[in-house]
């Protein structure tokens, strides 16, 4: 079976949040799987472009052009038109570059909204060569849906089936994408019901009923988020010798960011971008709350400035306690996520979420909201804590539950080796899609 893969970020070759993990680990585990599958993804200006994923035997396809920027188009100094045109661009091109190799998907496998217009144009188009290719629209986050106050594509308005996209001079990727394709899928079941249930959708609820949409759970990588073989961790650990292992890379990881050296201080994280999804506005005042405590926490992340003006003042009121790492480093994501003992992910919503299989991996236990695939993966009490309802109380007392086992050492280790032995590999999410592909090609 061929598939063309196609998103706008590929770990490790560019990297910008979970989209680019699953797009490596995703394909990946297909290729080992003999699904023979290519990865298309634009080249930004100034980034290496190999042959194949690094570490994997998965072939890549780039669009070069112009139009990328040295920071990525994902930067915020281009403007929406540029992004658009950019986007649309790249759809075409690859489509392009692919039938001059004589490949023939059977499936092409889009992700995001940066990926709608490619649904679009292999609807409209009259070139036969694309004919019986299925397409597959996988959203990562509805909440972000390329919609553009922009006349770019209106040349294309009075073509078939494309009038949902298109409203009065505005494009919207998204829509392109889910009205587009064959079928949609997104990246955990919870929020797939959710969306299903008209919630999270940011204005698509009707789209969604009438479309429908399929849940698969995204997976990790475990010959990358791995205990037991890391050249970032300054010592690696297995689960029987957890204890020990991290109580050593603690001690190392707080002297690196000068925080007082003590394994019997439990150390909170969250490794997040930036942004209000994330629930940061339960994060400040639950921190502010517990700041008497003997607890210490890292925070690592950009975007939103408001945000970090927030984690920068909690750093200020307590200094020794808290550390705000502005910046993007996954050998330092690496260490904290190896060295933490609880993990914070209060998402308002989470359509996925890597973070809180990342840092069972490691043995750090996530205090997260009970939503999208948050709600799938963290059991209260069993592999993490889980609280209801997005208020600063609830997640204020997760963390005081989460504190007290802090000091019950067998039920933490309990719960550590359970959160170890959790099974989120990209193995079970390439199965799921090879499922899928298989359904819909017959
Ligand atoms: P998102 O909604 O941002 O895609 P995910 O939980 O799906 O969230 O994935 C986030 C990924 O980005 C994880 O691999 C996480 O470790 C990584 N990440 C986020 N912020 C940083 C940072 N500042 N430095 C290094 N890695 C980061």
């Amino acid at each position: 079976m061929k598939v063309l893969f196609l998103s706008y970020e590929v770990a490790p070759i560019y990297k910008f949040g979970g989209l680019g993990d699953v797009a490596f680990a995703l394909s990946k585990a297909l290729k080992k799987k003999d699904i023979d599958i290519r990865v298309a993804m634009p080249a930004y200006r100034g980034m290496p472009t190999p042959e194949h994923i690094p570490g994997t035997h998965v072939p890549m396809i780039y669009g070069r052009d112009s139009l990328f920027s040295a920071e990525g188009v994902v930067g915020n100094k281009k403007t929406p038109e540029a992004r658009a045109r950019a986007f649309a661009y790249f759809g075409k091109t690859i489509l392009n570059t692919v039938k001059h190799t004589g490949w023939v998907p059977d499936i092409i496998h889009l992700n995001d909204w940066h990926m709608g217009f490619v649904a679009f144009w292999l609807k409209i188009t009259t070139d036969p060569y694309y004919a019986n290719t299925k397409v597959i629209f996988t959203i990562h986050n509805t909440s972000h849906q390329g919609n553009f106050p922009i006349k770019l594509l209106l040349e294309y308005h009075k073509t078939k089936d494309c009038g949902l996209a298109i409203e009065e001079g505005e494009v919207n990727f998204l829509k392109l994408g889910i009205t587009n394709s064959d079928i949609v899928t997104t990246v955990s079941e919870t929020y797939s019901k959710e969306l299903a249930a008209g919630k999270f959708t940011f204005g698509m609820s009707e789209l969604f009923k009438k479309k429908g949409i399929t849940g698969i759970l995204n997976g990790i990588d475990y010959d990358v988020w791995n205990s037991e073989k890391n050249s970032h961790l300054h010592i690696c650990f297995d689960q029987k010798n957890v204890t020990h292992g991290k109580i050593i890379n603690k001690l190392w990881l707080q002297r690196k960011l000068k925080l007082p050296a003590s394994g019997a201080i439990p150390l909170i994280s969250m490794i997040s971008r930036l942004s209000e999804q994330k629930g940061f506005d339960i994060v400040y005042p639950t921190v502010k709350k517990l700041l008497d405590l003997p607890v210490q926490w890292i925070f690592m992340g950009q975007g939103s400035n408001n945000i970090r003006e927030q984690l920068v003042a909690l750093e200020k009121l307590a200094p020794g306690k808290v550390k705000m790492l502005d910046r993007f480093d996954e050998p330092l994501a690496h260490q904290v996520y190896a060295s933490s003992d609880f993990f914070l992910i209060p998402s308002t919503f989470e359509p996925c979420g890597l973070t809180q299989m990342i840092s069972m991996r490691y043995g750090t236990l996530p205090i997260s909201s009970a939503v999208g695939g948050l709600a799938d993966t963290v059991k209260h009490k069993v592999n993490g804590f889980v609280f209801k309802g997005h208020s600063a109380d609830a997640f204020t007392h997760a963390t005081k539950q989460a504190l007290m086992v802090w000091t019950d050492a067998r039920k933490l280790y309990t719960m550590r080796q359970k959160a170890m032995s959790e099974d989120f590999s990209s193995d079970k999410s390439a199965k799921e899609y090879i499922k899928l592909y298989k359904k819909i090609l017959n």
